[in-house]
Formats: C-alpha cells, sequence, structure tokens
C-alpha cells in the first residue's frame, strides 16, 4: 500500500473558524453519528444506534456483470455492510482505497488531511458553499462557469465577483488585480471557485504555471480554493496537470472529485477532500442531510477499484480518454467542415465540451429556442454559465454522447440555421 504521509502529520498553517458561516458553526456532531464508526469495533456489542437487522433485508447476493465479462459478487458481509448505515465520510475501506489514490496521484505536502466520500461532487459542493458562504458574503467565480453551480449561488443570494477567463482558463491577473483594488469598506472574498481541468462550459485548462500564480495570490489574499475538478480524469492531449491540492502547503484547497465521468453518473460517488477541519464540518451537514451516500454504489465502487487494482484503474482511464478523444477529434471535424466562418471555438483538451461563438448571433438562447429546437439540433444556451445571466452568443456543445453521424448532422443543421439568420 502507498505510505499515507500527509495523513500523519497534523499541523495547518490556517485557522478556518472565521470562514464557517453561521449557520456551519451552529451544526453540531450527531450524538449517534458519532457512536457509528465504534460499531465495528471488535467485540462491541451495540445496543446503540437505530439499526435495521439486516436479516430483515430480502437481498441475498448481488452479482455484476462487467464489460470486460468478468462478474463482481457483493455478498456477505460486504453486502451487509452496504446495506446498513455507514460511517459518514464513508465505508471505511473505500475512504482508504481512495485516499491512497489520491495520494499516490497528487502527492499533497504534508498536512493533516481528509476524505469523505459524498453523493456525487454535487453535494460536496452544496455543502461547501453552505459552510463557506453567506448572504452577505463574496465568492471569485470564473467567468463563465458552471450552470450546477451557479444554480446554487444564485438561491444563496451572494455576491458573485466574476474573473475573467482565456484560453488557459482563469486570469491570474484579473484576480490578483480584483482583490488588490478590492474596496475597503467592503467584505472581503475568501473563497474563490475554479474548474480547472477541462471547464465546463469552456473546455478549457489551467496550466500549472497558472496555478501556482493562482495558488500565489491565494496566500496573500488569504483565499481558500474551491477545486471542482470532475474531469480531471478526463485529460485528451498530454500528461495531467498537477491539482491545486498537489500544491497546497497551507491547507488552502478542498478539493472535488467525481466518478460520474468515469465509471457512472448514475451511482453519484464522488469524494471531498481537504484540510481535516474542512471536511469534518462539511461532515456535519452531510449528518444533518442524508447521512451518508448510498453504501450500494459505495460497494459497487470499491469492489470494482479492488478488482481492478492500479493497473486496471489505468487501462479503465486509457479507454475513456481514447473514447473521448474521438469524439471531439470527430466534432471538431465537423465544426471545421460546416462552421467555418459562421462561428469560432477553442480546441478543448480535457473533459467534453466545446464553447462556441455564433458569429451574428446576439443572442443564442433566443435561436435555440425558436429555431434550433425545431431544426432538431440541441445546444446550451451560454447565458446560463454567465452569472448574471447576461445575453451571450455562445453556445455549449457536448461531445460525449452523439454518434459520429449525428455529430456532422446536427453541425450541419446549426450551419443552416446560421445562414438562414
Ligand atoms: N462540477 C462540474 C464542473 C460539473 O460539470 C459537474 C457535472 N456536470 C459536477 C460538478 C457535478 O458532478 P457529479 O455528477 O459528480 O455530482
Amino acid at each position: 500500500m502507498i505510505a499515507r504521509r500527509g495523513f500523519l502529520r497534523s499541523f495547518s498553517a490556517m485557522s478556518y473558524e472565521s470562514y464557517f458561516t453561521a449557520k456551519s458553526l451552529r451544526r453540531q456532531p450527531s450524538a449517534i453519528r458519532s457512536l457509528q464508526p465504534m460499531v465495528s469495533l471488535p467485540g462491541m456489542i451495540s445496543l446503540g444506534g437505530g439499526m435495521p437487522n439486516p436479516s430483515t433485508f430480502p437481498f441475498e447476493s448481488m452479482a455484476v456483470k462487467l464489460k470486460s465479462g468478468e462478474t463482481m459478487e457483493l455478498a456477505g458481509a460486504a453486502l451487509e455492510g452496504a446495506l446498513q448505515y455507514s460511517p459518514t465520510p464513508g465505508i471505511p475501506a473505500l475512504v482508504q482505497t481512495l485516499t491512497s489514490m489520491m495520494e499516490t496521484e497528487h502527492a499533497p505536502p504534508a498536512l493533516a488531511r481528509s476524505l469523505s466520500v459524498t453523493t456525487g461532487s454535487q453535494d460536496a459542493l452544496y455543502k461547501a458553499f453552505e459552510m463557506l458562504l453567506s448572504e452577505d458574503d463574496a465568492l471569485l467565480i470564473e467567468k463563465p462557469t458552471y450552470s450546477g453551480t451557479l444554480a446554487h449561488l444564485n438561491a444563496v443570494n451572494c455576491e458573485l465577483v466574476c474573473i475573467d477567463t482565456d484560453g488557459e482558463g482563469l486570469v491570474p491577473a484579473h484576480l490578483g488585480a480584483t482583490l488588490d483594488e478590492w474596496p475597503a469598506h467592503k467584505k472581503k472574498p475568501k473563497v474563490l471557485y475554479t474548474i480547472p481541468t477541462g471547464g465546463n462550459p469552456t473546455g478549457v485548462s489551467m496550466s500549472y504555471a497558472r496555478k501556482q500564480e493562482v495558488y500565489a495570490i491565494a496566500q496573500k489574499h488569504g483565499l481558500i480554493i474551491l477545486e471542482d475538478d470532475p474531469y480531471y480524469y478526463l485529460k485528451l492531449d498530454g500528461p495531467r496537470v498537477k491539482s491545486f491540492l498537489s500544491m497546497d502547503v497551507d491547507g488552502r484547497v478542498l478539493r472535488f472529485d467525481s466518478f460520474s465521468k468515469i465509471l457512472s453518473s448514475g451511482l453519484r460517488v464522488g469524494t471531498v477532500m481537504g484540510p481535516t477541519p474542512l471536511v469534518e464540518r462539511l461532515n456535519l451537514h452531510t449528518q444533518s442531510a442524508n447521512l451518508h451516500s448510498s453504501g450500494l454504489s459505495q460497494a459497487v465502487v470499491l469492489a470494482l477499484l479492488q478488482k481492478w487494482g492500479e493497473a486496471g484503474w489505468n487501462s479503465h482511464l486509457d479507454m475513456v480518454c481514447d473514447f473521448y478523444r474521438g469524439q471531439r477529434d470527430v466534432f471538431l471535424r465537423a465544426l471545421d467542415k460546416h462552421l467555418t466562418g459562421l462561428a469560432s471555438w477553442n480546441v478543448p483538451d480535457s473533459g467534453m465540451f466545446v464553447w462556441i461563438k455564433l458569429h451574428g448571433v446576439e443572442d443564442s438562447k433566443a435561436l435555440i429556442e425558436q429555431k434550433a429546437v425545431a431544426a432538431k439540433v440541441l445546444l446550451v444556451p451560454g447565458q446560463v454559465f454567465l452569472p448574471d445571466n447576461q445575453v451571450t452568443s455562445y453556445v455549449r456543445a457536448a461531445y460525449s454522447t452523439a454518434s459520429p453521424e449525428e455529430m456532422d448532422l446536427a453541425v450541419s443543421r446549426l450551419a443552416a440555421l446560421l445562414k438562414e439568420t
């Protein structure tokens, strides 16, 4: 097993109290949940908790047939554990396996860190925002950014401070200037939310050098970085770029990963990893929201990772990246063929999106709603990725599910519309 270096040290340069919202600080550990990890101690007879008796559950065993032809069987203690209430951070063996994988992949500087399994990364993000962001706070976000995050933030009603992005993602100079010039009378932002790889919607990735610049700015201004990286493993060109977590000497990075794009989105398994005080407080939100994420989904992921080992995991990642690289290339060819002169776009090096600027179209939402749907080509209007819901000529296209023929046909339909417009 890989040495768990970062987990043995227990210092952090930061104190987190001032980052937590009043609502989050009022959350207390659940007395019953605190007993949960002790249930599995050797020799323990539990008369505590409100665990149902698994002998009444109707499931004997579950067999999962993989596309490789192999079968994974969930039975006995593993199945019983999966079907019973389990610890809030996740099934311990899965937490340990994922922690080791993260340590190997990111080798973060030594610091007390924890990892919790969440119901997809959306769940972890929701709780992180609930933990760190009040109505009177200001949050630094990239423009454009993920609509799912905006949907939540709009309801929080905090100030969204937009930082420009370019072909390499978030622009450090703009971030630095925004903070340097922050008006003295206003509450200063303390959190930056960023999607560093294969950004949704832009498909753009941040270079390591940029991440270092951003990290230095975060150090200067005392920011916590929320690193939302569900496309990290979908690196289509070149090696994966080291994460913010990998450079986090201070304990200011909370990192969100997801199995949604790699194993299954319906399993709803993601992780949050970062300084123990942050992750433990986030666990308090889980305790009152959903106790823990689905044990069965966790057990499936654990069984798969155990079956695969490192080699199997890596070869699966290669297969997934090969697939999306092929999809991207087909889609880019279709764009070249049909949209040259009618639109402009970037070449994404990761993820599954292309951010397309439609020439001569002021309001892409109107075009999509009024014409594209009727012409049977569906795109997401750029507006939904803009914090101020501003009208834009951009659209987001995903090359993940359409066949090569469908991609060509869809882009030709869009081209016809643009010519007509
Ligand atoms: N963050 C980003 C940037 C995403 O694109 C998505 C999925 N569309 C999520 C988070 C949520 O992913 P999950 O399925 O892990 O909840």
